[in-house]
């Protein structure tokens, strides 16, 4: 395993580390989380990522009560939570959800008893508020890092100009700003991370930590030939997540994507995740998984990082054109 610094701190995150959105709770049950969350341990994955809203609250309790029964060594992981949405769904009243001050404090004290630890490694404002001021923000989690209940906070999807203005604050007043943004990558959605956000990796000095590095699993090819039942995208209640990736040119680039994987004699997601994984400004790429043998084929990108060279990436740079 590779870890990198979480941009320009002096955290080192495993470059593949593991989620639990969609498949705690809703996909899967104790035992078989802890199968994955064992197995990519013993892999070397040392961030694993978590939400108030994941499964409101069960995904939570879930990775907690695995991490209870593993009595892994509490200085050997990286765990994360967010907060915005809350964690009681349509029940959510005023103040629930958001990042007043209220809900950032109450929110952090609820997803530490529901993963069972004193702290959290990180903890990310999951969205924006434009609702709430942006010193309020950076006091409160400021605050939460001298209380000692999370080490360092970040932001997810927030844009380049609300994070600097997090900075400036926090500069302002000499207060701990956000060191990592969890933002959405992977071949069809790239312009915060590399554009968008490319002037904050030297200074202020962003670490990000990036999710759907596979397009909820399009990356792999198993929606080549429609949608196969028990796979993320024929659940439920994620029709949105169906009409997202399933699309004419995007499944025609992921044929052309997994035939160039072939004549490398590597898997399509091995070259999705290695694709990811080699801008140096990844610190780590989230897997999903609801498979053990899931997660040995996608470790494997490990490897085919080491031979994806400039030739192989115009290539696939120019399936994506
Ligand atoms: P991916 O894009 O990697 O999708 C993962 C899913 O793809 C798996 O659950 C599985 O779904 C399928 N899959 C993975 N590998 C394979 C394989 N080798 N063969 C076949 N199918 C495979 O990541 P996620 O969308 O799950 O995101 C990862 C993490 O990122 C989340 O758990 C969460 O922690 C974080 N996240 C953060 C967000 C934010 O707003 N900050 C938003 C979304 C995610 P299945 O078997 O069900 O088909």
């Amino acid at each position: 395993m590779e870890y990198r610094y979480l941009g320009k701190t002096g955290l080192q995150l495993s470059v593949l580390s593991f989620g639990s959105w969609v498949t705690f709770h809703k996909q899967i049950d104790d035992n078989h989380a802890d199968e994955l969350m064992s197995f990519a341990y013993d892999n070397g994955v040392n961030f694993f990522d978590n939400a108030e809203v994941y499964a409101l609250g069960e995904s939570e309790k879930m990775m907690g009560r695995i991490l209870k029964r593993k009595s892994w060594d509490r200085t050997s992981v990286v765990l994360s939570s967010k907060v915005y949405f809350g964690s009681r769904g349509k029940e959510n009243k005023p103040n629930q959800t958001g990042l007043s001050r209220k809900h950032i404090m109450e929110a952090c004290r609820e997803s530490l008893q529901r993963l069972q630890v004193d702290y959290l490694d990180l903890f990310f404002c999951h969205r924006p508020d434009p609702n709430t001021p942006i010193g309020e923000i950076v006091w409160t989690m400021h605050n939460l890092i001298q209380h000692g209940k999370i080490l360092y906070w970040g932001t997810s999807m927030w844009s380049a100009e609300e994070i600097m203005s997090a900075h400036k604050f926090a500069k302002e007043h000499n207060l701990i700003g956000p060191v990592v943004e969890q933002p959405e990558y992977n071949v069809f959605e790239r312009t915060k991370v590399e554009q968008e956000y490319a002037p904050l990796y030297n200074d202020p000095g962003l670490g990000t930590t990036v999710w759907s590095p596979l397009a909820a699993g399009l990356l792999t090819g198993k929606y080549l030939n429609g949608i196969p039942e028990g796979s993320r995208l024929a659940m439920p209640g994620f029709e949105w997540l169906k009409e997202r990736w399933v699309q004419e040119e995007k499944v025609r680039k992921v044929g052309a994507l997994n035939d160039l994987a072939k004549q490398l004699n590597v898997s399509l997601p091995t070259m999705a995740l290695a694709w990811c994984i080699k801008n140096p400004n990844v610190t780590t790429a989230i897997l999903g998984a609801t498979k053990r043998e899931q997660l040995e084929e996608n470790f494997k990108a490990l490897e085919v990082v080491k031979v994806l060279n400039d030739e192989e990436m115009g290539k696939i740079e120019e399936i994506l054109k």
